[in-house]
């Protein structure tokens, strides 16, 4: 290809995405507006405006015009990067462009309405059988959306498990054997650990529920957002019913959480989680910012920005060194005799629960293995739908030592399965895994992270992740992300070496 010939292609291709990403954008208008201000009565037409946009940027995407100019460029399934004499960044977004538009060529579109009707749905059968503690009631509509998802896994095509498709969406190029050798070796270090804090003297925490006003709670969440280098001006910070991040725009990253006048935790740590996501969308490089590669590359990369935010610096005693007098004075009534340790150790308390949204920083993954078994088991051909409650109270007891007596509390909790989410939730604890090993490359790097935080040096650590993780985008999978940063591949160590240091400490183990 001669020179010109290649930057008109590249022209071409950047005009193309683009305008996709405008699309997309206007999609994200409409959920944020729905999440937030929008009218209860709106929500039927607002259903069929994100119907047709949806299907809009599904058609842009399958296109067989983009199909020619990634062929112009080289692509193929032996090369999905494209030609080598173009410019690395082309190459890196002829990867996503090809990635997504392959997807989008075998799925048609009359399985994708199929889908988003069966989501919908799913979703409002959940809720009233959710409310009414009734499975009977959701199995119908879930073993049509299992119905589907497998459909979709054969049409997307795998290598091993059928369940290796459905991860793909989530976390490209993770495979299921990936999943299930990383979580083997977190199940055998979590197991034993919870059982150690179980046997330990149990901490105080009443007074986390004592009456923390919302306003009171709005002005400090969003002081502690500015101090870690939020930037107010490229976002929002709302409320809705479950906290969430958005674009909206490259400029324009929006966040929300929810108050909770009698429970202290609620408000900041989703504050702090949200940030993390904003943060890394907030941070990519110039050169890629409004194209598909300004994307988080994986949703366990994503997740490792929220937990890092949330639980290695906002659970952690050095930030509340820093924060804990301040905090004192915002809520004197609530916590004026309150020592900062017994502050400390409250918000870090362990407890194994039915509920995985509470659930602690050493739990946590355990709710996430207990459902990635289940949707192995279900995809692999090893469990019915129906069978699914009495399965899920049997992993439940064996990895957590609790049981639910209600499904409410057990196999009908989330509402991932509801929307055809299959596949989304290992990516939540492999966000844990990341981040622990992140951060121990962070601190070779700067340093403990610990003095850091005491001293309010978030410039410097959000610099780090700018630089390591942030400005690439999509442009690196997350392979090659943790690769390029750790010299290793995603391994569980890391994340039980930081809980054990940590938890032994406050639990005293031996
Ligand atoms: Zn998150």
């Amino acid at each position: 290809m001669s020179k010109a010939g290649r930057s008109e292609l590249s022209t071409e291709l950047r005009e193309y995405d683009r305008e996709v990403q405008l699309l997309k954008h206007g999609c994200s208008v409409l959920q944020w507006d729905q999440e937030t201000y929008m009218p209860p009565a709106a929500a039927e037409e607002r259903a069929e405006q994100l119907g047709l946009f949806e299907t809009l940027v599904h058609d842009r995407i399958a296109d067989e015009k983009l199909g020619e100019l990634l062929e112009r460029a080289g692509a193929s399934p032996e090369n999905p990067m494209g030609s080598e004499d173009l410019p690395p960044r082309d190459r890196a977004l002829i990867r996503v462009l090809f990635r997504e538009h392959r997807k989008a060529r075998r799925i048609p579109r009359e399985l994708v309405g199929r889908m988003a009707r069966a989501a919908s749905t799913g979703q409002t059968v959940w809720r009233a059988a959710r409310a009414e503690n009734d499975f009977s009631a959701f199995k119908p509509q879930l073993e049509e959306l299992v119905a589907l998802a497998q459909e979709r896994a054969e049409l997307l095509g795998y290598e091993e498990h059928p369940y290796d498709a459905l991860l793909d969406q989530y976390e490209p190029y993770m495979t299921t054997a990936e999943v299930t050798r990383v979580f083997e070796e977190l199940e055998r270090g979590l197991v034993p650990l919870v059982a150690r804090i179980a046997e330990a003297p149990q901490i105080e925490d009443e007074f986390l529920y004592r009456e923390f006003p919302e306003e009171v709670q709005k002005q400090f969440g969003t002081r502690v957002l500015h101090e870690i280098g939020w930037p107010a001006a490229r976002g929002r910070l709302d409320r809705s019913t479950h906290p969430f991040t958005i674009s909206l725009g490259r400029d324009d990253v929006r966040i929300t959480t929810r108050y909770e006048r009698a429970f202290f935790n609620s408000a900041l740590f989703s504050i702090l989680h949200e940030a993390g996501h904003a943060l890394y969308e907030l941070g990519f490089a110039d050169e890629i910012r409004g194209s598909a590669l300004a994307d988080g590359t994986s949703l366990g990369i994503h997740e490792s920005q929220s937990r890092f935010w949330e639980n290695l610096v906002g659970r952690s005693r050095a930030f509340w060194t820093r924060y804990y007098p301040l905090l004192q004075e915002t809520f004197p009534t609530a916590l004026a005799d309150i020592e900062h340790e017994a502050f400390y150790r409250a918000i870090n308390k362990v407890t194994p629960s039915l509920i995985r949204v509470e659930a602690d920083e050493v739990t946590y993954s355990l709710h996430v293995i207990l459902r990635f078994r289940l949707e192995t088991a279900l995809f692999g051909g090893r469990l019915t739908p129906a069978e699914l409650p009495d399965a899920w109270r049997e992993e439940s007891r064996r990895l957590l030592g609790v049981v639910p007596e209600r499904d409410a509390d057990g196999v009908l909790q989330d509402v991932h399965w509801s929307i055809g989410g299959f596949g989304y939730f290992p990516t939540y604890a492999l966000g844990n895994l990341f981040a622990a090993q992140f951060t121990e490359a962070l601190e070779q790097e700067l340093g403990p992270l610990a003095p850091l935080l005491e001293r309010g040096e978030f410039a410097e650590i959000l610099a780090w992740l700018r630089r390591n993780i942030h400005a690439h985008g999509a442009a690196r999978t997350a392979a090659e992300l943790v690769l390029d940063i750790t010299g290793r591949k995603l391994e569980g160590e890391p994340f039980m070496r930081y809980l054990h240091a940590k938890f032994g400490e406050i639990y005293a183990l031996q």
